[in-house]
Parts: structure tokens; C-alpha cells; sequence
């Protein structure tokens, strides 16, 4: 049985980053990861899949401004590590800057942007800067196009955003831990149970058996499935949240993001341009809910119902989250995005048109087969849904869970899972050098 000291399942941004920092600041010898794909990072790590947004905090409304503040800093890892780690080559594929702005159209959506403009954001964001109407034309120029004039519009604008390809991203993690010989990456291998019969982890693939000291799950919504089948997390359960895109030609510079509401969990549809062609605009993510763990995996719909208890409290949470009135709203608008014709001329009228008022239903097409599941954490305790991923904590075992912005804080999760792992051992993880390296202040 081939032995390491720590096994990685799950080759996704968050498991590529964290391989990154165990080879490069920790002392692990033997390191492991295990991929069921056929390269890492295709699922919800592929930048055709997610936005590509790096999610540093001027844009999204629904944060709070403590949760802001943090956004901030875990973003900035990811630019301080092209910055120092990346060729041109590299880099240019994997990250690019790019304007964005989060957009308020109408007196209501003006007062909130108003609002989150306060002392407190203009210290974190210096640079940037407040757009009525007229000066919105001049970035973005069909914002405005076809827009009634009587619509009043203000944006909070910055050039300073970022488009990030993160499956370039989790490419160059990799990459960069396997030139150290004794880390090694097992593709098309599929993880089918995770157990501790001795003092040591045993994972059990489609292939083989495999033997560790420790183990990190980074297997997207699967990474709930693991951890309930060991025993752990049993209040805790998946609304899984689909996300379509629909595309047009080029109509955008930048990002445009809308003004949320504090608290839901997935952005609005917004507007982005897609770091891998530079001749289309991206409309989506849609939000949809599926009983799935993946994203047109049919044999996740059966895991899906295996990763929570089928019971009164889950039964329960899930009708307090989809009677929230703004979830179900949307949960229903997005619903008729789906049906055939009816959908896209919908999806244009109440999501496009408040970006881009002059695109017509014939100026897109539905992405097919592109989008992932964004695992939004149900806490059957609580009953509510919890914002953000989940890092459930075993007996030298971890489990991540990441939704959005979970790709943005690839790096941040990676130092918390490598600590983590060493805590747990003999090893030592130098978190000094890892932060004097990335600048990392928190
Ligand atoms: C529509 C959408 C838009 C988004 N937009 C953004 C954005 O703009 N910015 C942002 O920061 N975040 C965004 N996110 C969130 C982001 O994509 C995720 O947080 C991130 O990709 C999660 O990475 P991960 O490594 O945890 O999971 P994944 O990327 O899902 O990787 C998990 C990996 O585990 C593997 N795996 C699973 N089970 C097994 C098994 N049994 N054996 C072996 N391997 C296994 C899978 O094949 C996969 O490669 C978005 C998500 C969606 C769905």
C-alpha cells in the first residue's frame, strides 16, 4: 500500500492551492492528490463554469462590510502571488485586470449604494469612485444606449478589478507542487471512501488503496457527502445552487455588477467580460435549484439526497430559506429563465436590460453545458442558510466546502487547511514566510 503524510482529494482550485502551500511553506514529505477528472480544476474551478471575478469587496453589495474588509485581503493573495510566481506567459492567461462597477438603477438601489458609500468603505477603497449618469458614459457606454432618460443611475466605479482564469490558476499551483519528486497528482482515480481503521486514514479509489496520516477533502459538494459518512457534520446540509450563462457579442468593457441585498448568498445576474474571448459579454449566473452535487452528473442527484438527513429539521430549513421573500423571487423569476423561448426573452427583459437596456433576446444564446453548482451550506440547527464555505474539522481530516467567493479565497483556505494539517503532526507550516511572501495582514 503506497503511504503518504497527506492525501488531498479533490483537485479543484481550492485543493491545487492548498497542495501549493503545504510544497512550498510546510515540511509534509509525501504528498498526494487524487482527481476523479481527467485534469484538475474542470468542474466549478473552470473559468468557462464560474465568473471569473476576483471578489475583493467594491462591487458586492450583499457583503457586509466587515465580511468587506476580509474579501479584501484573501483577493489581494491571489494578485500577490502572480505577481511574484507567474511568467508573463502565465500570467496574462491567468489573470487580467479589467474595470468593473457595481450599477444602481432606480431611487431605491441608488439609496443603498449611497449607503454602502460611507466613511467606513471609502477607507478600504480609496480609489473608488462615485458615477452619476453622464460620467457613466464615458466607461461604459452601452449602460446608457437605449436607457430611459428619466431612469436615474449612480455606480461605484474602480479600474482596479481583476478577471481571473482560475483553472489557469489551479494549472500553475500544480504545476509549481509537483517539482517537488515526492508530491504526486493521480488523475481519472476517483475517491470512494474515506476511512480511519487504525491510527492512519485509508482512501479508497476506483483504482486502489491508499494509506496517510492525513487527509484534506476538497471535493467541492462531495466534500459534505465524506464528511457525513464518517460522521461528521450531521446538522449541516446542500441547497445546491445552479448557475447558467447566456452570451452575447462584445457590449461591455468591464464588470457590471447590481446593487444585492445584504445577506443573500449569490450575486444578481451581472455583466463580464470572459477572460478567454475577448469578443463576448457573459450574462449569468442564473440561479437554480437542483437536488445535485455536480453540475450534470446524474449520479450526484442520488448523492445529493444522501448528503443531508431526510428529516422534520432539514424539511424545515429548507422551507424557512425558500420562504425568505427575496430567495424565493428569485428562486421563481430564474425558474421561468429555464423554460424553452419563453425563458430568454424573460432573462433579457428583467436581468439584461438593466445592464445592457438595448440588447434584444435574439442578441443571445443560452451557454450550453456551461455552469457549475455553487454548495451553499443549509444548518439544519439553525435552520438558515450559512453565508460563506465551511471548513468541518475531524480527527486529522479536513473538509472544505466552498461556494462563491470560494475560488477568490483559494489561497486563504489553503494557509488555514495547511495549519491545520500541521497542527495535526510533527510538521510545521511557516506561516511567517507565507505571509511576508503574499503580504498577507490578517
Ligand atoms: C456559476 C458560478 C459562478 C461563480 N463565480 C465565482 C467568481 O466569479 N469568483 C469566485 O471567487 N468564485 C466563484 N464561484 C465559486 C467558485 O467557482 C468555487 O468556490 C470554487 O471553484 C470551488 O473550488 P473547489 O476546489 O472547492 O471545488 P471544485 O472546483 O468543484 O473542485 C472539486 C474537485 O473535486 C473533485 N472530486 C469530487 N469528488 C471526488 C472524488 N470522489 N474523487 C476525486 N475527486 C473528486 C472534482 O472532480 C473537482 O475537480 C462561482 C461558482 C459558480 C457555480
Amino acid at each position: 500500500m503506497e503511504e503518504y503524510d497527506v492525501i488531498i482529494v479533490g483537485g479543484g482550485i481550492v485543493g491545487t492551492a492548498s497542495m501549493y502551500a503545504i510544497s512550498r511553506y510546510s515540511n509534509f514529505r509525501k504528498v498526494l492528490m487524487i482527481e476523479k477528472e481527467n485534469d484538475v480544476a474542470l468542474l466549478n474551478s473552470n473559468s468557462k463554469n464560474n465568473s471569473q471575478t476576483l471578489h475583493s469587496g467594491e462591487i458586492e453589495t450583499n457583503y457586509s462590510i466587515e465580511k468587506t474588509a476580509e474579501t479584501k485581503e484573501h483577493a489581494s493573495l491571489v494578485v500577490k502571488y502572480a505577481n511574484r510566481e507567474l511568467n508573463s506567459e502565465e500570467k496574462i492567461k491567468t489573470l487580467q485586470k479589467c474595470q468593473k462597477m457595481a450599477l444602481a438603477v432606480g431611487s431605491e438601489e441608488i439609496e443603498k449604494l449611497e449607503k454602502r458609500y460611507d466613511s467606513k468603505f471609502k477607507e478600504l477603497f480609496p480609489y473608488v469612485k462615485k458615477l452619476k449618469r453622464d460620467e457613466l458614459e464615458k466607461v461604459e457606454p452601452n449602460i446608457i444606449k437605449g436607457r430611459n432618460r428619466d431612469e436615474k443611475l449612480l455606480a461605484l466605479f474602480t479600474e482596479e478589478g481583476y478577471m481571473v482564469n482560475y483553472n489557469e490558476l489551479a494549472n500553475s499551483f500544480i504545476k509549481r507542487a509537483l517539482e517537488k519528486e515526492s508530491y504526486t497528482l493521480k488523475l481519472n482515480e476517483e475517491v470512494k471512501k474515506i476511512g480511519k481503521p487504525g491510527g492512519n486514514f485509508e482512501v479508497e479509489t476506483n483504482k486502489k488503496i491508499y494509506r496517510s496520516k492525513l487527509v484534506l477533502v476538497a471535493a467541492g459538494a462531495y466534500s459534505l457527502l465524506f464528511a457525513r459518512r464518517m460522521g461528521y457534520a450531521m446538522k449541516l446540509g446542500i441547497l445546491s445552487v445552479g448557475g447558467k450563462f447566456f452570451y452575447s457579442k462584445k457590449v461591455l468593457k468591464g464588470k457590471v455588477y447590481r446593487v444585492e441585498r445584504e445577506g443573500i448568498p449569490f450575486a444578481a445576474v451581472h455583466g463580464d467580460p470572459d477572460i478567454t474571448n475577448d469578443k463576448i459579454t457573459r450574462f449569468g449566473p442564473t440561479v437554480n435549484i437542483y437536488p445535485e452535487l455536480e453540475k450534470g452528473n446524474w449520479s450526484s442527484i442520488p448523492d445529493y439526497f444522501r448528503s443531508m438527513n431526510i428529516d422534520m429539521d432539514t424539511v424545515k430549513s429548507m422551507e424557512n430559506i425558500l420562504k425568505d421573500h427575496e430567495i424565493s423571487k428569485i428562486v421563481r423569476e430564474n425558474a421561468v429563465y429555464s423554460i424553452p423561448v419563453i425563458g430568454k426573452r424573460e432573462f433579457t427583459k428583467n436581468e439584461v436590460n438593466k445592464i445592457v437596456p438595448s440588447l434584444k433576446p435574439e442578441d443571445l444564446k443560452l451557454a450550453r453545458g456551461i455552469g457549475g453548482v455553487r454548495p451553499q451550506i443549509v444548518d439544519t440547527e439553525k435552520k438558515n442558510l450559512a453565508l460563506g464555505g465551511t471548513a468541518i474539522k475531524g480527527d486529522g481530516i479536513i473538509f472544505n466546502v466552498t461556494p462563491s467567493p470560494g475560488a477568490t479565497s483559494c489561497l486563504k483556505e489553503a494557509m488555514d487547511n495547511a495549519l491545520f494539517l500541521a497542527d495535526y503532526s510533527d510538521n510545521e507550516f511557516d506561516i511567517g514566510r507565507f505571509k511576508k511572501e503574499l503580504d498577507y495582514r490578517l
